[in-house]
């Protein structure tokens, strides 16, 4: 026993347990983040409320009243935060389809884009669009689940889902456009469409950005941000729930695992609990059009729900909307959203053929890890755990190289990743070097 104590100890000399760690704590980013104002939330929400229905087939014409009167005003809204902010329509005509789009409509995404060094994009997002059961049509409720999908104009408040979503995703473009932080990444604030009829907005506006090439390196989509007291009357306003999908060392994943690391370290009173599925059961959700199109991208779902006010007339501020909480999850988001919008990007850690560039040199029983440079760089830092464990154990901080070999370390008993890290200490997401699923080789068979 005493030859692999001794290959551990080599191994963990240099490293640090990760909860003894953390990224470097920027206090501009604190600056930013006491910006976020629950008073300014709780007024969104009340606007949002009184245009009574903002279902995607509601009027686009009534003053005041439909899905047109408030996509006009999150429009105005993000237009006034600041001149750096880029805001406009993301515009689709769709024809009637399937059982929920039962007429030719216009979907309007609204979007905020603050520009970057580069174009590769962070995305923060919500849906303005609600649903509500109809009192009327029991007959074609009965038929498709408790919803006549026709009925556009009943009233439907949708003040949690997701007037939540929408405005944490308003507010933080504001507090991030006025803050006067530049960024290397382009910053996206967008509030859906369509998502009540199948993540509609959200489906167009990935299989854009998928057409025009955009690099999009993350995507935090908040839907029901904003209830602290669950249907049984549970309270709590301690925790979020952050869902990703897998598998383990999915881009997805490390985004969820950077969520909760920057949380802790900028708003350590408010607890990021992990799940590791892409949405809950039956349920979903705007990321996940992302996800399909191979882009990462979590949900943040608050921690108990109450379904009784989900889709119902009772999704109303006065149902119970907390804005500290909802405020505390924004600033969750900003923290991630901040931090990973400064750092240089991600390291590439895999070669031209899309092999990871891991190997057991020089001796053969080493660890020997290589990345490429990222652009803005001026160190890395090296994380790895068990293969039988979800979270990062131990972290070492590199200078501006692109190696590093763990004498004796198997690599087949840890799972390793890279963080680029800038000179002010900021932290990209962490490249995991992931094993490549085997192509499978036919056995040939004689006649
Ligand atoms: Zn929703």
């Amino acid at each position: 026993m005493t030859a692999p104590r001794l290959c551990l100890a080599v191994f963990l000399l240099g490293a640090t347990p990760l909860a003894a760690a953390g990224p470097d704590v920027d206090p501009r980013i604190a600056t930013l983040l006491a910006e976020v104002s629950p008073a300014r939330l709780e007024a969104t929400l009340k606007k949002l409320e009184s245009f009574q229905t903002r279902h995607l087939l509601s009027s686009t014409d009534t003053p005041g009243r439909g899905i047109g009167a408030a996509r006009q005003w999150i429009l105005d809204e993000m237009k006034s935060y600041s001149p750096r902010l880029e805001v406009s329509f993301d515009t689709y005509r769709i024809p009637k389809q399937g059982d929920r789009v039962t007429r030719e409509v216009e979907v309007r995404n609204v979007m905020a884009v603050l520009p970057g060094r580069t174009a590769r994009r962070f995305y923060v997002s919500g849906h303005y669009d609600t649903v509500a059961r109809s009192v009327s049509g029991a007959a074609a409720q009965s038929a498709s689940g408790g919803f006549d999908w026709s009925v556009g104009d009943n009233l439907a408040p949708g003040v949690n889902d997701d007037g939540s979503g929408t405005a944490l995703t308003m507010e933080l473009a504001r507090v991030v456009a006025q803050s006067g932080l530049s960024f290397d990444a382009t910053l996206v604030f967008i509030c859906f469409a369509g998502e009540e009829q199948g993540l509609i907005g959200a489906k167009l506006h990935a299989q854009r950005a998928e057409a025009e090439k955009l690099t999009i390196d993350g995507v935090l989509n908040n839907d029901i941000v904003g209830n602290a007291v669950g249907g049984q009357g549970v309270k709590d306003t301690g925790s979020v729930r952050v869902f990703s999908e897998g598998p383990e060392d999915s881009p997805s994943r490390e985004l969820a695992r950077a969520i909760r690391r920057n949380a802790a370290a900028y708003v350590p009173e408010h607890r990021v609990r992990l799940v590791a599925r892409y949405d809950r059961f039956g349920r979903g959700g705007d990321h996940s059009a992302f996800n399909q199109r191979g882009y990462p991208g979590v949900r943040f779902t608050e921690s108990k729900e109450n379904y009784g006010h989900q889709h119902t007339v009772d999704d109303t501020f006065a149902g119970g909307v907390d804005p500290e909480y909802l405020a505390r999850n924004a600033r969750v988001n900003a923290a991630t959203l901040a931090t990973l919008g400064l750092a240089p990007a991600g390291p590439v850690v895999v070669d031209e053929r899309g092999r990871p560039l891991l190997t057991r040199e020089p001796s053969g029983y080493d660890a020997r890890l290589r990345w490429k440079p990222s652009s803005g760089a001026t160190g890395y830092r090296i994380f790895w755990r068990e293969a039988w464990t979800p979270d990062w154990q131990f972290e070492r901080t590199v200078g501006n190289v692109t190696e590093l070999v763990m004498p004796s370390v198997s690599i087949d008993d840890f799972v390793f990743g890279v963080a680029a890290v800038d000179a002010e200490g900021h932290e990209s997401l962490v490249s995991a070097y992931v094993n490549p699923s085997r192509p499978d080789a036919p056995v040939q068979t004689l006649p």
